[in-house]
């Protein structure tokens, strides 16, 4: 298989803004009507002139300095031109030369360890007004354009082409999306908020440009059907030829578009509405608000609760989860809390596509302080957790409702004597060395004490009683 040389060029939303990048329209559009959320300016009309958004200046600067990249002295804003739909001046207001930050890096977790993931440069821009197609984008008789979306901040992350497989892009953009979620800067739940341009070439070929994908599992699908493309077309002795695709999330897909222009073909030129903004000097500022990011998290989670660091990878992987996290575990041993948070809370959450904000902390605590009593068997604790989030509730009541409580040891006692009377064949296999035969005695008692007794102790009495009575089988 030969190499695949995967670059991205992902836009996002600043969305976490209240006005637009050049006007002061809401950004707040996403449930009202097409085109109530725009002005002269937005709309591109003769005459309006541009004013830039010094709140989405410091935010793009905010990401860049938790990108690791350089800030540049200054920074200018160009016009790009294009002819478009979704484009109302004709061009997009955009950064060319003096973007406002280059050479940056994200450090990701590959299946090949720890790996520095080069950022070429991350810039601002205006995002177009939306279309939408009836149907699919080839088949569609017309379409609709919505210009509340024109004109909001956008910032495009570039990566050099650093990323190997389909797998690591989406690695990239789940911890470029958790830096930006800890910044305060983007919401990823809005539609739209993430636009990927994913390119794409396998060793030795020209690349493909798969424009405006909308999903995080759609960049990866994207990428998967585009590499077995290229591989079939080198395999059949066809040229890839450089071009710019879409891609179909209905029909998992990439069609083609048009061959790639060169960006010279969009004339750049400074925008002249627009001064040069100088930024060095509001560095040590915004510096000081950066808040603690995913990796430093990661490494004090690991440090200061002595949880492992694949627990702590789970819990800072979203910021609620590991304020969740540090919640309970002040209140409770941190290593119950972390096996209990990551193992089980968050997969059942994930199961019901819910998030953290789903469960209450004080009822985690709960949880844990009757399981650390002995109060509950760890099945009766997962119990409490789903039927907390399927019917609401609290924890107490809810023991006591399913009859959680667990079971004193003389009647587990009570329950592994008659399961021994009962099953004499599964014992006489435990004596012939049938390990297995002592976790479906284990699971008989379970049966019994409909699943309140503790499964360890319940072993532990077995074993014990077994080994005392070795004969008991022959007698009866
Ligand atoms: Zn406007």
């Amino acid at each position: 298989m030969k190499e695949v040389i995967i670059g991205l060029e992902v836009h996002v939303q600043l969305n976490k803004l209240r006005s637009k990048l050049f006007c002061s329209c809401s950004t707040q559009y996403h449930d009202s009507e097409p085109d109530t959320h725009t002005c002269p300016v937005c709309l591109g009309l003769p005459g309006a002139l541009p004013v830039t958004n010094g709140k989405a200046v410091d935010n793009a600067i905010k990401v860049a300095l938790a990108l690791n990249c350089n800030i540049e002295e200054w920074t200018m804003f160009y016009r790009k031109n294009y002819y478009y739909p979704d484009l109302v001046k004709g061009f997009q207001i955009s950064q060319y030369d003096y973007p406002i930050a280059t050479n940056g890096s994200i450090s990701l977790d590959t299946e090949d360890g720890e790996r520095a993931i080069r950022i070429k440069r991350v810039h601002m821009e205006e995002d177009p007004g939306r279309l939408v197609h009836v149907g699919t984008i080839d088949k569609s008789k017309y379409s609709l354009i919505d210009y509340n979306r024109s004109g909001v901040a956008l910032l495009e992350v570039v990566t050099e082409p650093d990323l190997r497989t389909p797998k690591e892009a989406r690695l990239f953009l789940n911890k470029l999306k958790n830096i930006l979620e800890y910044l305060d800067v983007f919401d990823s739940s809005l539609e739209g908020s993430l636009r990927v341009d994913a390119n794409v070439s396998i060793a030795g070929g020209k690349r493909a440009e798969i424009k405006n994908i909308s999903s995080y599992k759609g960049v990866e699908k994207a990428l998967l059907f585009e590499i077995v493309r290229q591989n079939n077309l080198v395999r059949r002795g066809v040229k890839v030829v450089q071009e710019t695709r879409h891609f179909d999330e209905v029909r998992g897909i990439t069609i083609s578009l048009r061959t790639k222009e060169g960006e010279e073909d969009y004339r750049y030129f400074p925008e002249p509405d627009l001064v040069p903004i100088t930024i060095r000097d509001r560095v040590d500022d915004i510096k000081k608000t950066l808040p603690e990011l995913p990796d430093a998290k990661r490494q004090r989670f690991a440090l200061q609760y002595g949880i492992s660091d694949n627990h702590a990878k789970v819990l800072i992987s979203e910021l609620g989860l590991a304020n969740f996290f540090e919640t309970v575990a002040t209140e409770v041993d941190a290593n119950l809390s972390a096996t209990w948070i990551a193992d089980v809370l968050k997969g059942e959450l994930n199961y019901r596509d819910l998030d953290i904000s789903a469960f209450s902390p004080a009822h985690m605590v709960q949880i844990l302080q009757m399981l650390k009593k002995d109060t509950i068997t760890e099945k009766g604790a997962v119990q409490v957790i789903r039927t907390l989030l399927d019917e609401g509730g609290t924890p107490s009541e809810i023991v006591k409702r399913k009859g959680l409580l667990k079971i004193a040891a003389d009647v587990s006692e009570n329950a592994v004597f008659e399961v021994l009377a009962e099953n004499p064949a599964a014992v006489q296999d435990y004596h012939d060395g049938k390990d297995e035969a002592l976790n479906f005695l284990v699971g008989q008692v379970m049966k019994k004490t409909r699943g309140r007794a503790d499964p360890r102790t319940v072993s532990k009495l077995l074993k014990e009683k077994l080994q005392n009575a070795p004969d008991n089988h022959r007698e009866a």
